[in-house]
């Protein structure tokens, strides 16, 4: 095994810099560039040092803390040695490279945490936690992925996963002593006990669609004729928040993006061009760019003014907001709620049936904490999620306990006819595999890559 090396701190100024090793030549490799009291070989483990480093001449270029973790009680696993020096991107790229020069490799995107996945220190699930730990966007990404860290989720598919091999230990007797056959008694309890696992996986399953909306959040796009208060709506959005605003091409007339954190849940907003047919080919590209974004996001806000009647426009934008993506994700927000109401709620129901429609104010703020909560009802049709749940966040966990489900479905369905013990069998152990899947215990090399590739280098 190589002893490998990584700049873990972001690149920038920092007061700090952080370069991590790990490996079996880890600490005889930082040893060679670090000038202590005590030479680190002789030092013992989980203990932190002064000294210097220094350059081929013995000459030192930095102060630095050096921490010396050794196997098994680090992060990887492995000998560990984290050297803490001042955080200047040429400071800590001399020290990477003095470190390859004294016989570390440069790590790969990941390489840390994948080593800790392939000593067994953390199971896939938990690898997958720390790079949703590091993205999380709201302080509920946070909790989540921190449960997923500490290994909720893989205990409970751990737990089914004995119940399933408890299973298939019966069925493989039968397979074994044909002449035994499966008895009806246990046929029976076969049964309850698969249903009782398909319960349980469905339970995981029902947390998907809202642990997906906290960890990647809503995408919404604010459609309307001009003049409804859709820009304004969205900075009143941003207000609540400290948000990132990105033109994304240019003029006032394109798409204008912008992330927003409201009711715990982080949003992606685009601002969209006025949507209403247009001979000005400028204003023409800007629909059509508004009409793509229509196409990519999860929920369409369609902004109406309260505060003038009902216009052509207005039925116009809500056409081409229905047309595609029907009814089902449009959320309407009847703006300008702090001026006299001109719309009544006949003419609403007359254009809008019985959708949802929120009265805000983009200039007062007066129901955004409200239309946060409707949006997130529409997408994740799920209430708010308890801060103990174990909650599915990845697709990748989503599509593997989706198949596993299908594998128990069918093992039921023949444990309902013709019995034949060989298929339960091969039923179980697909769904064993497929749960294994999310945990690691059964998944390709090609997942594993894909799974590391998302890593930045250093973690
Ligand atoms: P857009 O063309 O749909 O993006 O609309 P704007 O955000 O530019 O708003 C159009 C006009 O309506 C501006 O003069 C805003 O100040 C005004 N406006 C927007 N929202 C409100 C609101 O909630 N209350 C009131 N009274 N005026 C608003």
């Amino acid at each position: 095994m190589e002893t490998i090396a990584a700049i873990a701190t972001p690149v920038g100024e920092g007061a700090i810099g952080i370069v991590r090793l790990s490996g079996p030549e880890a600490v005889a490799i930082a040893g060679r560039v670090f000038r202590g009291r005590r030479s680190l070989d002789s030092v013992a483990s989980h203990t932190l040092h002064l000294g210097e480093l220094v350059d081929e001449g013995g000459v030192a270029f930095d102060e630095a803390l050096v921490a010396v973790m050794r196997a098994p009680r680090s992060y990887t696993g492995e000998d560990t040695v984290e050297l803490y020096c001042h955080g200047g991107m040429a400071l800590l790229d001399r020290l990477l490279q003095r470190l390859l020069q004294v016989g570390a490799r440069a790590a790969e995107p990941g390489e840390f945490t994948k080593r800790a996945f392939l000593n067994g220190r953390i199971d896939l699930a938990q690898a997958e936690a720390v790079i949703d730990l590091v993205r999380a966007r709201s302080p509920k990404g946070l909790e989540l992925a921190a449960s997923q860290l500490k290994g909720r989720l893989s205990e409970r598919i751990r737990a089914e996963r004995e119940e399933l091999l408890a299973l298939l230990a019966h069925v493989q007797a039968v397979i074994d002593y044909p002449e035994e056959g499966l008895v009806e008694l246990e046929t029976e309890e076969l049964k309850q006990r698969v249903t009782a696992v398909l319960g349980r996986i469905d339970q995981l399953l029902a947390t998907a669609e809202a642990g997906r909306m906290y960890q990647d959040g809503i995408r919404l796009g604010i459609v309307g004729r001009p003049n409804v208060g859709k820009s304004s709506l969205m900075n009143a959005f941003l207000q609540e928040e400290r948000a990132i605003v990105t033109d994304v091409a240019g003029t006032t007339r394109d798409v204008i993006e912008a992330r927003a954190l409201l009711a715990g849940i982080p949003f992606t907003l685009f601002d969209t061009a006025g949507l209403r047919e247009s001979t000005d080919p400028v204003e023409r590209i800007g629909v059509q760019r508004s009409e793509a974004v229509i196409d990519t996001v999860d929920l369409i806000l369609l902004v109406l003014d309260g505060s003038v009647p009902l216009s052509r426009e207005d039925r116009e934008a809500f056409a081409i907001a229905a047309r595609d993506g029907g009814t089902e994700r449009l959320l309407v927000a009847l703006n300008k709620s702090d001026l006299p109401a001109r719309v009544s709620p006949a003419e609403l129901r007359e254009l809008l049936g019985d959708l949802p429609v929120v009265r805000v104010s983009a200039k007062s703020g007066v129901g955004l904490e409200a239309l946060a909560k409707a949006a997130a009802e529409l997408v994740a049709q799920a209430p708010p999620i308890a801060s103990d749940a174990v909650v599915v966040r990845r697709a990748r966990h989503k599509k593997a306990l989706e198949e596993a489900r299908r594998s128990l479905v069918r093992a039921r369905q023949t444990l309902m006819h013709d019995l034949r013990a060989e298929l339960i069998g091969v039923d179980l152990q697909e769904a064993l595999a497929l749960l294994g899947e999310v945990t690691g215990e059964s998944v390709s090399e090609a997942v594993i890559e894909r799974i590391f590739a998302e890593f930045c280098v250093g973690k």
